[in-house]
């Protein structure tokens, strides 16, 4: 039996919704690489070398399904918004309801007034 062959009975039995691939996703996330060689062994019942090398393909591409997750994830944080001063994420908006009490109490002197935001880490507020 050759790679090609085992490969293609797995994804048949992948398609079955059969158990032993369930358990097989499981071994290669937790990169349980013994128990995901039985595994592929068992569905498709290649030799031990050919499964050693399906589950390297396997293995590999969860590793780039991962990488770009990762990559994805650390471009979407460039995004998140920031203290001007101290640079933390720690943030909240000031709502119009508390803008209007502070205004209603200090005058048209409170530092809320006209800001938007406000640290939860330094309290600067802009
Ligand atoms: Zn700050």
């Amino acid at each position: 039996m050759t790679v090609d062959e085992a490969y293609q009975k797995i994804e048949q039995q992948r398609e079955k919704k059969d158990k032993r691939v369930v358990d097989l996703n499981r071994n290669i996330i937790f990169d349980h690489k013994e128990q995901g060689i039985e595994c592929i062994q068992s569905i498709s019942g290649c030799e031990h070398d050919i499964a050693e090398q399906i589950y390297e393909l396997y293995h590999n591409k969860i590793e780039e399904i991962r990488n770009k997750k990762a990559e994805e994830k650390a471009q979407k944080q460039q995004y998140i918004p920031k203290c001007p001063t101290c640079g933390s994420p720690d943030i909240k908006k000031i709502t119009g309801g508390k803008r209007w009490i502070t205004t209603g109490i200090f005058g048209l002197g409170s530092s809320n007034l006209g800001k938007t935001m406000e640290c939860n880490n330094c309290g600067y507020k802009w």
